[in-house]
């Protein structure tokens, strides 16, 4: 039997707490299957008790004043960064990535909680000439009011202060429930907010290994006024059709089928360096990973020589090694979806130019291991050209023309991020303006950053995180009308 001690807690109402009816479940490190720790298994009274107690701190918290708020940010900022090592240690035994990206994704975390430090202070209102000259319009933005944000594993604690910080900012209180594959991240960056000295019940976590009856608490709650979700698109449909019932706000991040297109007026050999970099990142778990690598016919010979060459030095293992950039999947079930796609790839006249296979010497057959992967002669009719595939597979099309491509490139439900490389300045502005994607990297694979607004178009979401739409989210627009 294990003592409570060994359980991780929600926070909630600025305590630390086990489930109501007592129940735990148990998280496993990816790269070895070992067991790392027991977390809280809330449900729905839980969810429920959160959802209070945003709601009694609501009225304190954006009574403060921006400065006082921003203050409390200010700190989570430095304490964060202060246990950066710690974090990188936790993320990296629980979610896999190597080291070094954990560090990366702490410091991109953190950069939310600076960033949005700052723009509460800029929640500026509005004067409006009025039609009549003895009447005056003011615009006030106020907050929402209680936030429920559910979020991911495969960022898991950046995607946790890019809901918090700005819903602090503007003045909302949260209740957040973490994947049930990273809870002890979460627990992690709450720590920090206890820490930071934020009032109870400002910030709550509710951990579950079930996510279904939260997201029923958090969707069918009257209390809750917005929802804020990362994850796929099929469970962002689900929660955004539940939230309509009470016309509750909805921001969602959602999944995304980036396309790469190389030009033949781009050095070969700089775009698919970049290509590698991001196909690979996180082992290919993350939105905007390249889905559909479109190279021009008369450059894709060396394009996929470089590609080829530098996939076949990585490594694939424990995150805790120098030199892994291959680190595991989240699960069995994602190892699964790469295998199929792959298989009906192939099966439908891909090539396989390399990998292609589970990943299992070395003691690699205890995690969740794929081979880093190449697939040439793709087609449309293929699961991997229209499914987002999340995992470490690069598929690549030879194209013709600009229209051609441009056509292939925006043939998909998805519109998160999109990449062009190309040395002609006309070209990479009409392919900006013409790519129907919320993120377009132009010769650049990381468009990102606290500062800018990220999100997608189509089934890739509604809304913004980071930059200043990223708070407007979380504020409602007020008109006042005078007659004087
Ligand atoms: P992925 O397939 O990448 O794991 P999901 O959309 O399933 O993405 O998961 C993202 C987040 O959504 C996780 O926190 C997960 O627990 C949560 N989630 C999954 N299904 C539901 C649901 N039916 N209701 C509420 N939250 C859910």
């Amino acid at each position: 039997m294990k003592s409570h001690q060994d359980v991780s807690k929600m926070y909630i109402n600025g305590q630390w707490v086990a489930a109501k009816n007592q129940a735990t479940f148990p998280v496993y490190n990816p790269a070895n299957g070992e067991k790392i720790g027991d977390v809280a298994d809330g449900d729905r009274d839980d969810a429920q008790k959160a959802i209070h107690a945003a709601q009694e701190a609501f009225g304190p918290w954006s009574g403060r004043t921006a400065y006082a708020r921003s203050k409390y940010l200010y700190t989570a900022y430095q304490v964060m960064m202060d246990r950066k090592e710690h974090l990188a240690q936790v993320m990296t035994r629980e979610q896999g990535k190597p080291l070094k990206a954990s560090r990366g994704e702490i410091q991109y975390g953190a950069d939310f909680l600076l960033w949005y430090a700052e723009e509460a202070k800029r929640i500026y209102g509005e004067t409006i000439p009025a039609p009549r000259s003895d009447q005056r319009f003011i615009v006030l933005r106020q907050p929402v009011g209680v936030v429920a944000a559910i979020t991911p594993w495969n960022y898991p604690m950046s995607m946790i202060t890019r809901k918090v910080a700005p819903a602090l900012a503007a003045g909302c209180t949260i209740v957040l429930k973490p994947a049930e594959a990273t809870p002890l991240c979460a627990v992690e960056i709450f720590k920090i907010f206890e820490n930071a000295g934020i009032p109870g019940g400002v910030v709550n976590l509710v951990t579950a290994l079930n996510p279904v009856p939260i997201g029923e608490a958090f969707t069918t709650h009257p209390m809750v006024r917005k929802i804020t979700f990362t994850g796929s698109t099929q469970v962002g449909k689900i929660l955004a059709k539940k939230a309509a019932d009470q016309v509750k706000r909805v921001s969602l991040e959602l999944g995304g089928h980036a396309p790469f297109i190389v030009f033949e007026d781009a050095d070969p050999v700089y775009a698919a360096k970049g290509a590698v970099l991001v196909k690979f990142l996180n082992t290919g778990q993350a939105c905007i990973s390249p889905n559909r690598i479109f190279v021009h016919q008369s450059i894709i010979e060396p394009f996929i020589e470089e590609f080829k060459s530098r996939v076949s030095k990585m490594r694939a293992g424990s995150g805790f090694e120098d030199g892994v950039s291959i680190g595991p999947l989240v699960n069995d079930a994602a190892v699964q979806k790469v295998e199929g796609q792959v298989t009906d790839a192939v099966d439908q006249g891909a090539t396989l130019i390399c990998g292609g296979r589970r990943l299992t010497d070395d003691n690699l057959d205890k995690g969740f291991f794929y081979a880093p992967t190449i697939l040439g002669d793709v087609t449309p009719e293929m699961l991997i050209y229209r499914e987002e595939t999340f995992g470490p597979v690069a598929p690549i099309i030879a194209f013709d023309s600009e229209k051609e491509v441009l056509d292939m490139a925006n043939d998909t439900h998805y519109g998160l991020a999109a990449y062009v490389y190309t040395k002609s300045l006309s070209r990479a502005m009409r392919m900006f303006e013409a790519l129907r994607f919320g993120i377009v990297g132009i010769n650049d694979i990381n468009p990102t950053a606290a500062a800018a607004p990220f999100g997608g178009i189509k089934e890739s979401g509604i809304g913004r995180e980071g930059g200043r739409e990223g708070i407007a989210e979380y504020l409602e627009t007020k008109l006042g009308g005078f007659s004087v």
